[in-house]
This record gives C-alpha cells, sequence and structure tokens, in this order.
C-alpha cells in the first residue's frame, strides 16, 4: 500500500534518526491550507494541524510575506541588544491577549519553564514563602513540555521513565477535582499550573464551574492561576482564549505554537508588570527569544486570527463537527466532547486502527491517551470539508 517514495524515505530516516516519535507513515512534501500532500502526490486533510501550531491553515500567503520580507532585513541580533520589530511586536501581542507586557520564547516548554520561574520568585519575593519551599500544583494528565523540569510535573510515566532525578516542588493533584485543590492549597504555594482543555491528555474538559471556582480560590489564597493556552489559545477551542469560556482572566498566560503561523517558532508569557518586573536584567532569556524574524511572523499570525475571524470559524465548524459525529451513534464510541475545533472521539478500544483507516481515506488524524482520536483541523476549514470529513469518518466507523 505505501508507495515507493514514501517507502524508500520512511526507511531513511529510521536508519539516520532518533526513535523518539511513532509518526504515520505520510511523508509531506508541500500544504496549503488545511490540505498535505505526500510525496506520491496523494492529498489528506490534515486533523492534526501540528498539535495546533498551524490554526491559520498551512503557508499561509500573508505570514509567508512578513516571514520574506523580514528574512532579507535583519533576522537576529540577540537580546544584547534593541531589534525595531520588537517593541512592535509586543505591544501588538499584549493588547490581543489582554496584559501589561510579555516575555517572548521560542517554543512552549521554553515559555512554560518561564511561568515556573516567575511563580517561584514570586513565592519568596513577594509571598514570602520560606527558601526552596514553593510549591506549584499541576493536575494529572496535564501536558506542558519536554524538559526535565516540566517533566517532573507529569503524571505520565513514559515521558518519566529513567530520566531522573526530577526537579521537586511539583503537587499533582486530580485534574478537575475542586476538593483535591482545596486540599492541596497551604502557605508554599506559588502557583497552579493548569491546561484550560487538556489537549495531550485526552480532550478533557474540566467539570462545568471548575475553572471559576479554582480561579476564585487561588485569588483567596495569593496562589498564581497560570493557564497554558499553548494549545487552546488563539480560536482552537471558539473563543480567542479557552479561558474566555469560564470568563477569567489568568495571572499568568502561556502562549505558543500557533502564535508563531505554522513558520517558526514563537512563545510567551504574559502577566501584569507587576509580576513580570520580578526578572531583572540577567536573571532569565533566550538568545532567539523575541529575534525581529519570529517577531514579524508572529504579528502577521496574529492579524490573520483577526482579520479572518477563526475563533468564530472554529466555534460554528466545531459545532457542525460534533453534532455530525454524534449522529454517527456507532456502539465502538464512548462519548464525543470538545470545544470549537479542539474534538475528542473516546472509543472503547485503542483508536491508533481507527486513524489508520482514517488515513487511507486521506484524513489524517492520531490518537492520544489510546482510545482517543482528537480532530483538530486548521481554524481555516469550510462547511465542505467538514462535511467530507464525517462522510469519511462514517465510512471508516462502518468497516472499523
Ligand atoms: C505543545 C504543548 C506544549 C509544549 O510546546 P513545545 O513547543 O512542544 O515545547 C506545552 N503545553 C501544551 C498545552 C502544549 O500543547
Amino acid at each position: 500500500m505505501i508507495e515507493e517514495k514514501t517507502h524508500e524515505l520512511i526507511a531513511m530516516e529510521d536508519r539516520y534518526g532518533a526513535h523518539n516519535y511513532h509518526p504515520l507513515d505520510l511523508v509531506v512534501e508541500r500544504a496549503a491550507g488545511v490540505w498535505l500532500y505526500d510525496v506520491d502526490g496523494k492529498r489528506y486533510l490534515d486533523c492534526i494541524s501540528a498539535y495546533s501550531a498551524v490554526n491559520q491553515g498551512h503557508c499561509h500567503p500573508r505570514i509567508a510575506e512578513a516571514l520574506l520580507a523580514q528574512a532579507q532585513k535583519v533576522t537576529l541580533v540577540s537580546r544584547a541588544m534593541r531589534n525595531d520589530r520588537l517593541p512592535r511586536f509586543l505591544k501588538k501581542l499584549t493588547e490581543f491577549c489582554g496584559f501589561e507586557v510579555a516575555l517572548p520564547m521560542n517554543t512552549g516548554a521554553e515559555a512554560v519553564e518561564t511561568a515556573i520561574k516567575l511563580a517561584r520568585r514570586y513565592a519568596y519575593d513577594i509571598k514570602g514563602v520560606a527558601h526552596d519551599k514553593a510549591e506549584i500544583i499541576v493536575f494529572n494528565n496535564n501536558f506542558h513540555g519536554r524538559t526535565t523540569s516540566i517533566i517532573s510535573a507529569s503524571s505520565e510515566a513514559s515521558y518519566k521513565r529513567s530520566f531522573g532525578p526530577f526537579t521537586p516542588g511539583f503537587i499533582l493533584i486530580e485534574y478537575g477535582n475542586f476538593d483535591a485543590l482545596q486540599a492541596a492549597i497551604n502557605q508554599n504555594t506559588a502557583a497552579i499550573l493548569i491546561e484550560p482543555i487538556q489537549g495531550e491528555g485526552g480532550v478533557n474538559i474540566p467539570p462545568p464551574g471548575f475553572l471559576k471556582r479554582a480561579w476564585g480560590l487561588c485569588k483567596e489564597h495569593e496562589v498564581l492561576f497560570m493557564a497554558d493556552e499553548i494549545q487552546t489559545g488563539f480560536g482552537r477551542t471558539g473563543t480567542m482564549f479557552a479561558t474566555e469560556h469560564d470568563s477569567i482572566k489568568p495571572d499568568v498566560l502561556i502562549v505558543g505554537k500557533a502564535l508563531g503561523g505554522g513558520y517558526y517558532p514563537v512563545s510567551a508569557a504574559l502577566a501584569s508588570k507587576k509580576l513580570m518586573d520580578l526578572f531583572k536584567p540577567g536573571d532569565h532569556g533566550s538568545t532567539f527569544g523575541g529575534n525581529p524574524l519570529a517577531c514579524a511572523v508572529a504579528e502577521a499570525a496574529l492579524g490573520v486570527l483577526v482579520d479572518e475571524n477563526l475563533a468564530e470559524n472554529a466555534q460554528t465548524m466545531g459545532t457542525l463537527l460534533m453534532d455530525g459525529l454524534r449522529a454517527c451513534k456507532s456502539p465502538r464510541i464512548k462519548e464525543v466532547r470538545g470545544r470549537g475545533l479542539l474534538v475528542g472521539i473516546e472509543f472503547h478500544k485503542p483508536a491508533r486502527p481507527f486513524a489508520s483507516a482514517l488515513l487511507q481515506r486521506g484524513i489524517a488524524c492520531k490518537d492520544t491517551h489510546v482510545n482517543v482520536l482528537r480532530l483538530a483541523p486548521p481554524l481555516v476549514i469550510n462547511r465542505e470539508e467538514i462535511e467530507m470529513l464525517l462522510e469519511h469518518f462514517k465510512d471508516a466507523s462502518s468497516e472499523f
């Protein structure tokens, strides 16, 4: 079934690369909007969107233009000096997200690390927690990245096996359990670090009211509410940020992925000026963070989200998709859940074979947390494409 060229490239990658992934047998050569094209010319509907890093659709011409124009001017000077793109980007990003200040980084994990450092410094320098005693509360099935400290906060055995010793100071509790949160907070608690919807964890949505109550509890105990919206942010769930569904404003907002429009890794941690001023010159940084190329790309990426009403489209198309999936009524499906275009289908058994069946039909999607299939196409998807996706889904489920 796998074509010659595809086969050859897969063998080559397996020969020369580390085996830290188990990718689909799909070798992409080019992409546009919601479509991927493999090396043998076959077309696929992308329902992964690089884990929400291409919300704006693949190779968006406006972002490409910004990237190319900036690439011919200046791309990197490091933060040893200033560059003319950074101020404009920071102004745009903070206004867009509704925060006073932002600290730019590159990958999501680096922005999470930034938030962790900020929370710890807050604990010692503002809250008065005893030296090295600060605690950050995290939640079962979280995904915040792959650094040694971040995996220390994970509940996933495979992320951690033989990678110790781990960074102390993380308290793991059940996701969505308010009583557990109440019990875990003490005078050493610096922050909670939470995904408003867990993406990698299997598209898990906390019980109604949980986020709002958790936020209130944090306020009461001077605990920072740090929202990791790296996957849920920038329109994915039908609002610009998932925390908007619960009308809460986090103390620290962590963004990444779609901020780079699929072109470039751009991430940031946002907070109040008072909080961010805890960082002094030399305390934290990144060679590439806030470089002019990243700033130009991110500005264009944000512009596309607004001008193309992508959050609104995610809401409309997501509803259409979930209604269609629920109408399937396959006995193999346990539950369809999601918000906007972050949709999870939980099966009674592993979802991987179903993902393979869909791939054969030209739908690229992946299982997460064994039994869950995640559907998260670029937010530029239209009605016909959703209908096509549903057709193939019905087809595959009757066979599977
Ligand atoms: C992808 C992701 C990260 C890590 O981002 P990287 O760019 O891969 O380091 C962190 N948190 C969440 C919720 C994510 O989805």
